[in-house]
């Protein structure tokens, strides 16, 4: 078991394939891209399943979750995953993706057994995705998403970022557009996790922020029915059910004293927090020889010292020098 000093039980496993990326979201990557890490330092797939493998059948970990950079880059995801839903006990397989991509991929990977895609979408205006992505995707993202949908791939979940000044005033237009197709959205607060360090406090759209505007648009009720348990997102029946929207404060209303993550890098370092300052290196262990038991002996002990939170509010908050898309959002 993944247990750290405070009795946390890490089981959901975040898989970053790539830190490569064909969008440029000024929230996550400068708009000149990064240095992508050199590919012999990339796990291969193979090295990739082993360690799921150990992850799954070893250490309890009962969901995993392919991310990046974007995943869908990467050639070998269909195989990959096919590969984890292979494992014993099966465990929950899902993606997080910016869509290009998926509609083409998204049949292949409900073949291979792929159980529910997020796609991240921060907007519906041609123009504004141009602006925060740097990138003129924007009909691709809408095309993966139906066909996500069309594959079986639901719910269909989306996921948002709210930028003051730029897609604030879409809050009520990206609901109304995921309530039309079925598709879940969850509004997630602006982390301090760019490359470029541009976060500011004061330029985040926080969740009460979200909740007024939809709160304008929509009729929302707090859903108890929803066993919140490790979820991060808040829930709301919007209409009276059963159609929800998801608010995630991850800054303003943190969840860390529930949270069931941990995360290995496209470069096979394990990192018990998205904040985490240190890695353990799993991946050169691996290439010197290390046994499966080894593996997991090192893997326990660094979720072992996971922190109590993420203290993005505490003065002495540093943020971590890897960006989200390195570490696998
Ligand atoms: N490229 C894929 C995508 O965009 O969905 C997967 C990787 S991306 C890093 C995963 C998720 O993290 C996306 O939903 C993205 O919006 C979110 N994200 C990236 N940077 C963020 C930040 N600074 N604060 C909050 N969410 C962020
Ligand atoms: Fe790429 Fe996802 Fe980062 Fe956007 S959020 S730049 S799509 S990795």
């Amino acid at each position: 078991m993944l247990q750290d000093s405070f009795g946390r039980v890490a089981t959901d496993l975040r898989v970053s394939l790539t830190d490569r990326c064909n969008l440029r979201c000024s929230y996550c990557m400068p708009p000149e891209g990064l240095n992508w890490l050199p590919k012999p330092e990339l796990l291969t797939a193979d090295e990739v399943v082993r360690l799921v493998t150990i992850g799954v059948e070893r250490l309890g970990i009962t969901e995993v979750r392919y991310t990046g950079g974007e995943p869908l880059l990467r050639r070998e995801l269909v195989d990959i995953v096919a590969r984890t839903v292979a494992l014993t006990p099966v465990p929950q397989v899902s993606l997080t993706t910016n869509g290009i991509g998926l509609a083409r991929l998204a049949a292949p990977l409900a073949e291979a057994g792929l159980h529910r895609v997020n796609v991240s979408l921060d907007t519906l205006d041609r123009e504004t995705f141009k602006k925060l992505a740097h990138r003129d995707r924007l009909a691709d993202v809408l095309d993966g998403l139906a066909a996500a949908d069309a594959a079986g791939l639901r719910p269909v979940k989306v996921n948002a970022v709210l930028m003051r000044g730029i897609n604030d005033h879409e809050a009520a237009g990206l609901l109304r557009y995921c309530l039309e197709r079925g598709y879940e959205l969850r509004f997630i607060e602006q982390m301090p996790l760019d490359a470029q360090h541009g976060w500011r406090r004061e330029n985040m759209i926080t969740a009460d922020e979200i909740l007024v505007m939809l709160k304008d648009a929509f009729d929302l009720a707090e859903d108890d029915t929803a066993e919140r348990g490790s979820a991060p997102a808040e829930l709301f029946l919007v209409g009276g059910g059963p159609a929800r929207v998801g608010v995630i404060g991850s800054v303003t209303r943190p969840f860390c004293g529930a949270c069931d993550r941990v995360r290995l890098t496209a470069d096979g370092q394990i990192r018990n927090c998205l904040f985490a300052t240190d890695e353990s290196d799993l991946r050169g262990a691996m290439r010197a020889g290390a046994s499966d038991d080894e593996l997991a002996e090192r893997w326990t002990a660094a979720v072992r010292t996971k922190k109590a939170g993420h203290g993005i509010d505490d003065p002495s908050f540093l943020q971590p020098s890897r960006p989200m898309s390195a570490i696998g959002g």
